[in-house]
C-alpha cells in the first residue's frame, strides 16, 4: 500500500472544509446527512469541527462492487431523519464517477430540503461521469482506488489513520488471503 494522506494531512483538510463550510452557513441551522458506510470516519471528525445549531442523519447508498465495477444503486434512507424546510449538507467520502450525489441530491430535495449542498474528503481526477457540482472538496486525488479514513476494500481498511492507494499485490481477497 502507499500512503497518499497522512493522519496529520487528513485532519488539516477536514479543518480546512470546516471553515469553508463554518463561512458559508454562519450561524444558520444545518442538517448534515452522511452516506453510509464510507463517510462515517469523515462524518465525525467533520461535524466536531462546526459549531451551528446541527442534526446528524445517515442513508445507505450502495452500488460499488469490488474495484472497478458499478451495479444499480439502492438507497436506504430508513434512517433518514426529516430534512423537510432543513437546509441540507450532504457529507460522503469520494466523488468518483459522480454517479451516488446525482441520485441522493435530488432525492432530498423531493423530501422538501429547503437546500441541499454537498461536501466530499475526496475527488479524483477525471472520473465525472455526471456534470454535477460539489461545493465542499477535501483534496484532489488520481485515479487510484484507496483505502483508509472510512474507505474500504472489501469492507476492510476503513480504520486505518491514513489514506493510502492499493497496488496490485494488495488487491487478495480478504477472506481467504488468495488473490482476487
Ligand atoms: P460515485 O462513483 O457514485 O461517485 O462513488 C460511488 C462510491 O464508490 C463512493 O461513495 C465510494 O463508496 C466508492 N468509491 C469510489 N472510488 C473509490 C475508491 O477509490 N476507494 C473506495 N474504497 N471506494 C470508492
Ligand atoms: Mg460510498
Amino acid at each position: 500500500m502507499k500512503v497518499l494522506l497522512d493522519e496529520p494531512q487528513l485532519q488539516a483538510g477536514v479543518a480546512r472544509m470546516a471553515c469553508e463550510i463554518s463561512a458559508h452557513y454562519g450561524d444558520q441551522p444545518l442538517t448534515i446527512v452522511g452516506v453510509l458506510t464510507g463517510s462515517v470516519v469523515l462524518l465525525a471528525d467533520l461535524i466536531r469541527q462546526l459549531e451551528m445549531p446541527l442534526r446528524v442523519g445517515v442513508l445507505q447508498a450502495s452500488s460499488y462492487r469490488g474495484e472497478t465495477s458499478r451495479g444499480s444503486m439502492t438507497i436506504n434512507s430508513d434512517l433518514l431523519l426529516d430534512v423537510k424546510g432543513r437546509d441540507v449538507l450532504l457529507v460522503d467520502d469520494i466523488f468518483d464517477t459522480g454517479h451516488t450525489l446525482a441520485e441522493v441530491i435530488p432525492l432530498l430535495e423531493q423530501m422538501g430540503a429547503t437546500s441541499v449542498k454537498s461536501a466530499v474528503l475526496l475527488r479524483k481526477q477525471g472520473r465525472q461521469e455526471v456534470k454535477i457540482d460539489t461545493q465542499f472538496v477535501g483534496f484532489d486525488i488520481p485515479n487510484e482506488f484507496v483505502v483508509g479514513y472510512g474507505l474500504d476494500y472489501q469492507d476492510h481498511y476503513r480504520n486505518l489513520r491514513y489514506l493510502a492507494a492499493l497496488e496490485p499485490a494488495d488487491l487478495t481477497d480478504t477472506h481467504t488471503g488468495e488473490n482476487a
